[in-house]
This record gives structure tokens, C-alpha cells and sequence, in this order.
């Protein structure tokens, strides 16, 4: 579904991104992990067409997106910080890309129903996003990612504020989650517990470069490097 193809992104001297190559088939769940500053943020805004890139192609389903608005790639992207409106209710955030669609009332109203269940926040339509609790603001928010159906959903340290157990819970859902909808799936964390319990293949960055992708269990196994092993909590 997804192809980069030796991406270079540069900021002055430093490269963000340094000729990275990454497939990920339809439906898979892919995590990208690595240290702070290690360009997986800036991985998600290339294929999200928020971020250009000095060299290289990005694909989605065979076609070049190279001057393909955000709008017009079908992904979705939940960011580091999740940046609901805090104006408006819950309702609100999760029908936000609905409605921009053109879709009608009517089937806003059922859809945002729908999600508000999928997510595990049945009936919090009306509820005031300062009212909710910090899991509570992370469902609403991939909720509202999930809303226009995109055929690669992408997350910027999803569950990143939340305490330990609460993220092991949302863990689980979210792959049964991404399961039962066959979504197609890169996620960014620099916690290595979550990505190999919500991941078919990890990708693990280095100074914008990749230093291992694999199976958690091949990543596990076999660290490619000393760095992979380290950054895993090997020590030697
Ligand atoms: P974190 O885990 O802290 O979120 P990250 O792996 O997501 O880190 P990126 O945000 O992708 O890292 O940044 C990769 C590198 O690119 C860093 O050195 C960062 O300082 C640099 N960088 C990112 N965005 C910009 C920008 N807009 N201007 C200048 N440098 C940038
Ligand atoms: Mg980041």
C-alpha cells in the first residue's frame, strides 16, 4: 500500500530522513520506533504530504504523491500531541472531517455514533473535551483520525501521555480494533512493550536512517546491531 523510496528530508546540514526505503503491504500494523530526533515524526508528515522531501518518491497504492495534496492521499494522521478543539464537543471533533467531506447530517450523526462505540465512548457525543480524562481525549482522538475511513492510518505516539496500565488496555483494543476493520497501520512510539504487542513488523530508526525492520520476535532475536540490541535494553 505504502512505498518510500531513498527519501532524503534535510534541515540545513542534518538529515532528518537519510535514503529511507519502507514498504508497508495492506493491513499490516507497522511501529516505527527509535530514539528522540531520529526522524519519525518527520517520517509520518512525508507520506502525509505535510512535510517536503529533498530526494526520493513516496508511493501510496503504486502512485507517486509527489505534489498530491494532504487531502486528496486518503491517510490519516493522529499527532504527537492530539490537538482536539477544545471549543467544541466530542461530537464535534470526530464529525470535523465529516462534514468538511460533504457528508450529510443525517449520516454524520450515525457515523460519529458508531465510532464514539468502536473506540469505547458510546453515548459521550455531548460531553466536553475538558471534561474527559487523558484516554478518554486519545480515543476521541483516533476516533475523529478514523472518521474519513483512510485507507493508512497513522499515529504519532498514540497513547504517549498515558499511564502504563491504561495504554497496555488500549493496546489490546486497538489491535483488535485495527483487526476488525483491516486498517492499514504505521504508528510511531519510543515504547518498545507497545510496538511489539500492536505490531506485525517493527521499524527501528537511527539519525534518520533504518537500522532494523522485522518481526518483533526477528527484532527481538536478532538485533541487527549493537545500537538495535542497546537501544532495545540488551546491554551487551
Ligand atoms: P521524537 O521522539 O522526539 O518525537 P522524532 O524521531 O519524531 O523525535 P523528528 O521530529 O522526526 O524526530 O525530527 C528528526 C530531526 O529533524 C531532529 O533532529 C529534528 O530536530 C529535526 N527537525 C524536525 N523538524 C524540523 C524542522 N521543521 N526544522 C528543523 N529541524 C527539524
Ligand atoms: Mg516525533
Amino acid at each position: 500500500l505504502l512505498r518510500l523510496e531513498k527519501v532524503d528530508v534535510r534541515f540545513g546540514e542534518r538529515a532528518a530522513l537519510d535514503a529511507v526505503d519502507l514498504e508497508v503491504a495492506e493491513h499490516e500494523i507497522v511501529c516505527v520506533l527509535g530514539p528522540s530526533g531520529s526522524g519519525k515524526s518527520t517520517l509520518l508528515r512525508v507520506v502525509a504530504g505535510l512535510q517536503r522531501t529533498d530526494a526520493g518518491h513516496v508511493l501510496l497504492a503504486g502512485r507517486d504523491q509527489s505534489g498530491v495534496p494532504t487531502h486528496r492521499r486518503g491517510v490519516g494522521l493522529m499527532f504527537q500531541d492530539h490537538q482536539l478543539f477544545p471549543q467544541r464537543d466530542v461530537a464535534g471533533n470526530v464529525a470535523f472531517g465529516l462534514r468538511m467531506r460533504g457528508m450529510g447530517r443525517a449520516e454524520t450523526v450515525r457515523t460519529v455514533a458508531e465510532l464514539l462505540e468502536l473506540v469505547g465512548l458510546p453515548g459521550a457525543q455531548r460531553r466536553s473535551i475538558a471534561a474527559l480524562s487523558g484516554g478518554e481525549q486519545q480515543r476521541v482522538a483516533l476516533a475523529r483520525a478514523l472518521a474519513p475511513q483512510p485507507r493508512l492510518l497513522m499515529l504519532d505516539e498514540p497513547l504517549g501521555q498515558l499511564d502504563r496500565g491504561l495504554r497496555e488496555r488500549l493496546v489490546v483494543e486497538l489491535r483488535d480494533l485495527f483487526g476488525r476493520l483491516g486498517t492499514t497501520v504505521l504508528a510511531v512510539t519510543h515504547d518498545q512493550g507497545e510496538a511489539f504487542a500492536l505490531a506485525d513488523r517493527v521499524v527501528v530508526m537511527r539519525d534518520g536512517r533504518i537500522a532494523q525492520a522485522g518481526t518483533p520476535l526477528e527484532v527481538w532475536r536478532r538485533p541487527a546491531s549493537e545500537f538495535v540490541a542497546r537501544f532495545l535494553g540488551f546491554d551487551n
